[in-house]
Formats: structure tokens, sequence, C-alpha cells
């Protein structure tokens, strides 16, 4: 019989996760001749929801979770649960059943025909204000343009192949942007449209600040183009120079040249902006390279708060 993991991170869901996880296992129960199991990765929760988990385990007796140390964020959970899975193939998605359970039947349903990779897409963003929206549409606009990679309404609400989480795995980059990595690797894929429904219970615990550190971190990670801009702007603004410079000079040797202040105040300004962009461009990349040479590991992981049933899990996870 074939298995699957579906991996759920979770942060800070006390109040919500008893709520959402028996409508995810009244999904999975209806999907026959496959063996499914659950496995949360608790991403440092700082409320009760560890407490709701154990609850919830003695319920369900393919109910596993493990709990990070803090929180490391929900890329390093996503991580961790897919180096800490070993069936045939896992299903990554949210706790807040904004990922709809009842599309596993067919993500299921298409693997056993043969795609490796399942990808859930929104075709509607769900309900976010308006500034949310704008910032969601020029991140995928610029993150296309940049990295020549469409991933335009992607969402992490995916089923992977065995083989397609060992070659996630053999990554060795630290800061990970999975919903870029998993086309980038090329498997076979198929997509299934869904729209986000509301969240019923909780908040997100995405703020704008962490949303920007993310989105900063996924082109960085995916293009250099942001650095060629630089060298281009460079030789734009040697250019330029170079026809101010050289009508100066004529001015000068005609004896028609006037007191040119607010030229050179506007050069400087525009220079002067323009260097810094550049080496905030740089810094960006360069704390980038930091990160990853520093080598640390994206996550640890609380043994003693985490919970499992699976004997298998249990040799694997130690
Ligand atoms: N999450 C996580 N670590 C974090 C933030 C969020 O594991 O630091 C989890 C969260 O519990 C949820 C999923 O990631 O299961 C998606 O988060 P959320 O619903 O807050 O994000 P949004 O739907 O607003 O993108
Ligand atoms: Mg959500």
């Amino acid at each position: 019989m074939k298995t699957i993991t579906i991996i759920i991170p979770v942060f800070n869901e006390g109040s919500a996760i008893e709520r959402h996880l028996p409508v995810i296992f009244e999904n999975i129960k209806e999907i026959k001749e496959i063996n499914i199991s659950v496995l949360v990765v608790d991403d440092g929760s700082t409320d009760n929801t560890v407490e709701k988990l154990k609850k919830l385990c003695e319920r369900y007796n393919t109910l596993n979770f493990i709990c990070f140390n803090r929180n490391f964020g929900k890329e390093a959970a996503i991580h961790a649960g897919l180096q800490q899975s070993d069936t045939d193939a896992v299903i990554v998605m949210d706790s807040d059943l904004q990922h709809p359970p009842q599309l596993i039947d067919k993500m299921i349903a298409l693997w056993r025909q043969g795609i490796d990779v399942v990808e859930a897409y929104k075709i509607c963003r769900g309900k976010e204000s308006y500034f949310s929206r704008l910032m969601g549409h020029s991140f995928y606009g610029l993150f296309g343009l940049l990295s020549g990679m469409n991933i335009k309404n992607n969402s992490d609400f995916k089923l992977l192949d065995r083989k397609v989480v060992d070659a996630y795995c053999t990554m060795s980059e630290k800061k990970r942007f999975f919903r870029g990595i998993i086309p980038w690797l090329g498997f076979s894929s198929a997509q299934i449209p869904f729209e986000v429904p509301d969240r019923q219970h909780g908040v997100t615990a995405w703020s704008r600040l962490k949303l920007l550190k993310f989105s900063f971190t996924a082109i960085t990670s995916f293009s250099t183009v942001p650095l060629q801009i630089i060298t281009f702007l460079g030789v734009l603004c040697f250019i330029i120079s170079f026809v101010i410079g050289s009508l100066t000079l004529y001015y000068k040797y005609t004896g028609s040249a006037v007191s040119g202040f607010t030229t050179v105040i506007l050069l400087i300004l525009i220079i002067g902006s323009l260097l810094m962009i550049a080496l905030g461009v740089i810094g960006i990349y360069i704390a980038h390279i930091y990160d990853e040479v520093k080598r640390r590991p994206d996550y640890f992981i609380d043994w003693n708060k985490s919970q499992f049933h699976n004997k298998n899990l249990t040799n694997r996870l130690r």
C-alpha cells in the first residue's frame, strides 16, 4: 500500500487548530487504498498550540507532531517536514483551511497517474486589503521579470513524489523559497485551481515586514539581475556625465558658461542616491551570502515536546 505524509506547518494556531485539523482528517478518511499520516511541524508556537496538538494526538492515531525550539519560519518548518518524512509522497498544506482539504483526493488521483508534482494554484487571492493585493502582484511581477519564472498564483499547497522530496532535500541552501524551488527542479507537474477561502479562525502570522523580508530572500535567491542593473545604471550614468561634461567644456571655451548650481546639485543628488541604492542592493546579496556561508541548520527540533505514533518515524527522526 502506498503511503503519504501530509505536512502542516503551524505557528500560534492555538485558537484554531482544534477546529481545523479535524476537518482535514474528515477529508482524508474518505481516501481509500493509501496510508495517510499527518505530520504537524510546530514552528515554535508561544501559545497553547502544543497542548492542543497533544489532545488531538489522543484522538487521531495517524497524527504526529514535531516542535521547533523557537520560531524558525514557515520555510524551515516545511523543510523539516520534508526531511523527516519517509513516505512515497508528501502533501504540504497550511493548517488554516485556506488550502482546501477537499483537493487532496484530486491531487492523489493525479499523482497515481504518474505526475510528480501536483500544484494547487489560486484563481483568486481571497479577501485582503488593496495594499496587500498590490504588494502581492508587485512581488510576483518583479519575481517573474527578474528570475524568468512565472510563479504567479502559486501556493505552498503541493503534492510531491518521493523523488521530488529527495531532490529538494539534497539542495544545501539554508534560506529557501519552496514555492520557487519546486518548479525550478523541473519534475513533471499538474495544476489544480482553487479559490482561497477566508480564514475562519485565528489570524495570519505574516506581518508586512516579515513578508517584505521574505520577498527579498525569494528574489535574491533566484535572480542576480538586480546586481546587473547596477552595472547598467553605472554605464548609463557614465554616458550622461560624458554628454554633460562635453557641454560644460564647450560652454566654458565659448565663453557662455553660466553659474550652473542647479545642475551640480541635481547631479550630486542623483549620483549619490544611485550609489546608495547600488550599495544597498549589493548589501542584500552579501547578507544572503553571509547567511549561507555560516551553514547554520535552518531549524532545531525539541524532541521532548514532539510526539509521534509511527515507530518508523521515531527511528527516522532520532
Ligand atoms: N506559519 C508557520 N510559521 C510562521 C508563520 C506561519 O508555520 O512563522 C504557518 C501557519 O500556522 C499556517 C501557515 O503557515 O499554517 C500559513 O500561515 P498564514 O495563514 O498565517 O499565512 P497566509 O495564509 O496569510 O499566507
Ligand atoms: Mg492562511
